[in-house]
């Protein structure tokens, strides 16, 4: 009797570590302070996205604050997001990661990367992002002004599932350099930018006003995106998302938990991800050291 007992036992554990093996796992990696308090909060809005994430049945988001030391982490894993700092200092240009991430994404994984995240060198980053996201921040193309963005309509998608139109000041970097032919992308977020924005004539930073953005004035700029790869593997990026008080705009977070979803091919609920966050939930996990 004691043996069937245990075997009972033993059946019920194997089928609920069958359950847990079930659940589509979603690799969230940050980076360190590296703007002052409460702006490129990394590492607390991964763990808030993680804590979204973690209410969704057969979901289960892991949270790395810096690159994994182990290429083990990756393991299983349904989609990455990066949320981190970008351009030359992008943790997933330096040592060997990008090929790391090559070997993730030939496996079909889905890979989201917001604001900085998007920014990627040319030379370094910009081909793998062009084929893995269908887009990047590139310098003397893409730029980086701080305006409210006014969401007016939404495409019909997945990702836009219950998501009203919106309005959101951010540091909404635009002009970004797609896909040839925009082939792969689906526009998730446009809006039209103020004239300001665009820069002056005659000034031409790596992240300011350049001739290709000011001859676009009053016309419509993506902001957010979705992106399907030929061999089926998914990506989105954003361009938003520098402070962390934006997470409590419901529909900001609900576009990138259902992005989040959307790239892990995890069916995204018709009313989208549902997550509330309270003023105390956003003042969890914050950096206080601010820059270094
Ligand atoms: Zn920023």
């Amino acid at each position: 009797m004691k043996t069937i007992v245990r075997a009972a036992a033993g059946l019920v554990l194997a089928c609920g570590l069958t359950a847990l093996g079930a659940d589509k796992k979603i690799v969230l990696i940050g980076g360190g302070p590296s703007h002052g308090p409460g702006d490129h909060e990394h590492r607390a809005g991964c763990m808030l996205l993680q804590r979204c994430l973690n209410q969704m049945p057969g979901v289960r988001a892991e949270v790395h604050q810096v690159w994994p030391d182990q290429f083990e982490a990756f393991d299983g894993a349904a989609a990455v997001f990066i949320f981190s700092d970008g351009g030359g200092g992008h943790p997933a240009i330096q040592e060997d990661r990008l090929e790391q991430l090559r070997r993730v994404m030939a496996r079909g994984t889905g890979l989201g990367c917001m604001h900085y995240a998007v920014e990627v060198p040319k030379e370094k980053g910009g081909p793998e992002w062009l084929a893995w996201i269908g887009g990047y921040f590139e310098t003397y193309w893409s730029v980086n002004p701080f305006w409210t963005a006014d969401f007016k309509e939404l495409p019909v998608h997945p990702i836009t599932r219950g998501v009203k139109p919106f309005q959101l000041r951010d540091e909404w970097y635009y002009h970004m350099r797609f896909a040839e032919g925009m082939k792969g992308v689906t526009p998730i977020l446009t809006a039209v930018p103020p004239e300001s924005t665009r820069g002056k004539p005659g000034v031409n930073l790596p992240h300011g006003g350049n001739p290709h953005v000011q001859a676009r004035k009053g016309m419509p700029e993506h902001l957010m995106w979705a992106f399907e790869r030929p061999d089926g593997g998914r990506g989105f990026g954003c361009t938003g998302g520098h402070s962390h008080v934006e997470w409590g705009e419901e529909n900001f977070r609900k576009v990138i938990l259902n992005a989040i979803l959307w790239s892990a091919r995890i069916e995204v609920p018709e009313q989208g991800a549902d997550c509330p966050v309270t003023p105390e939930i956003l003042k969890e996990n914050l950096d206080r050291k601010g820059r270094r």
